[in-house]
């Protein structure tokens, strides 16, 4: 499919709105992206025709929607390149499965005086969940640094992996900098030291497709809002000869087998991990989601968002005052900064009335803000539907705002 923006652009009908009385411009891709029609479609039709619960249920209309639901597995795995359906575990989404895999991957391997390793760039939801476990289980958090323009220090982290170490999980591309992260060169090293390897694809998703068997990570974990899917949904991979080691994480329907007060004995993969009722409708719409995505040409949109970061950031660079915090040679198309003389809320507050939604603050990434000693940045995160000109309003935008400020 040759890659035509205003197509693209009108199969997202909120692109089409004002906001403040202006198009809305939207940069605040990172936190969640726009849906398509026919993500939004599938999620009414589902609520509308099919609604009954999976799994159980013998009468037709059950019947249909498990089947619906279930195609986003299988769908999620040709997508991923997953050997096998029963490697993707859904959860709520990114937070929900890292607190899965901190829960039960913890609790089976990690004991006391054993390391997990961390970076500074990383998410609050692949730091706290690590913290959390790692006390409990008395294991150490080691959190490998960065340098100035936000890259992570390779050969640090490397020299941090010894007998001790049972995980890294990293972030893929960082929300807060945009910096992509040498995936492929940490898994090679880890898998060389006996060290497995969990990656945080949040910010990967919108932008380019993941082959999770071609890296042979160990664990990989996603929200489908960040991907022009639905929210309340997200997915947890995992090599089935590990998660059929790791012990539930939650207990309740669905993920048993038979229950007595005596002895209970649980499902098989990829039930045992996803107890009581999943967001149904939100799985039908993934799987349209995935339709939606197979049907982009990730080349075309590879080039589009790099010459997007360009343009911007070179736009950027003749503010007079303004910084980018993160200029990873390697980056997606986010773009942090702080313009002098104005604070990050105060600018967001004015782009607002002009339309332009860009996300201001830390942006729950409070340790990486403490490294570069700021307390959070403006920041504008593009997706497949920007385009330059969108740049030149923002651009005009914050030359008006620093103007009211200073
Ligand atoms: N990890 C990264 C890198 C993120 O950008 C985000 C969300 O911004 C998350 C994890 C958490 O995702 P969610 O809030 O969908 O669970």
């Amino acid at each position: 499919m040759s890659f035509n923006i205003e197509v693209l652009r009108s199969q997202f009908p909120i692109l089409s709105r004002k906001v403040n009385g202006q198009p809305l411009i939207y940069f605040d891709n990172g936190a969640t992206a726009q849906k398509p029609q026919v993500m939004i479609d599938a999620l009414n039709n589902y609520y509308s025709f099919q609604n009954a619960n999976i799994h159980r249920g013998v009468h037709s209309l059950s019947q249909e929607a498990t089947t619906a639901f279930e195609a986003a597995r299988t769908k999620a795995q040709a997508y991923f390149n997953a050997a096998k359906s029963e490697e993707i575990i859904f959860t709520k989404g990114t937070t929900d499965s890292i607190n899965l895999l901190a829960g039960s991957f913890g609790r089976t391997f990690l004991n006391e005086g054993d390391e997990v390793i961390i970076s500074t760039m990383e998410h609050h939801s692949n730091i706290v969940p690590w913290q959390m476990i790692c006390d409990e289980r008395k294991a150490k958090l080691r959190i490998a640094p960065i340098n100035e323009k936000g890259e992570l220090l390779l050969d640090e982290l490397k020299a941090m992996v010894n007998e001790k170490t049972k995980l890294i999980s990293i972030v893929h591309i960082s929300n807060a900098l945009g910096t992509i992260n040498p995936i492929q060169e940490i898994i090679d090293f880890a898998h060389a030291h006996d060290v497995l390897v969990a990656v945080d694809g949040a910010q990967s998703v919108p932008h380019m497709k993941i082959d999770v068997q071609a890296w042979d990570c160990d664990f990989f974990v996603f929200s489908a809002h960040k991907m022009f899917g639905p929210t309340g949904i997200g997915m947890l991979y995992g090599k089935e000869h590990l998660l059929n080691k790791m012990p539930p994480y939650q207990g309740g329907g669905d993920m048993i087998k038979t229950v007595t007060f005596e002895k209970t004995t649980y499902n098989e993969l990829p039930h045992k991990f996803e107890a009581g009722t999943p967001n149904i409708a939100a799985g039908v719409a993934l799987s349209a989601t995935f339709d939606f995505l197979n049907e982009l040409d990730w080349e075309a949109i590879h080039q589009h968002e790099t010459e997007l970061l360009a343009y911007a950031t070179a736009e950027l660079k003749k503010i007079e005052g303004l910084r980018i915090i993160g200029e990873a040679a390697n980056k997606a198309s986010v773009i942090s900064f702080l313009v002098d003389g104005t604070h990050p809320f105060d600018v967001g507050v004015i782009l607002d009335q002009m339309g332009i939604a860009v996300r201001t603050g830390h942006h729950c990434t409070q340790p990486l803000m403490d490294w570069f000693k700021i307390p959070g940045t403006i920041r504008a995160s593009f997706a497949i539907y920007n385009t330059k000109e969108e740049v030149d309003k923002m651009i005009v935008a914050l030359n008006r705002a620093i103007k009211m400020l200073r």
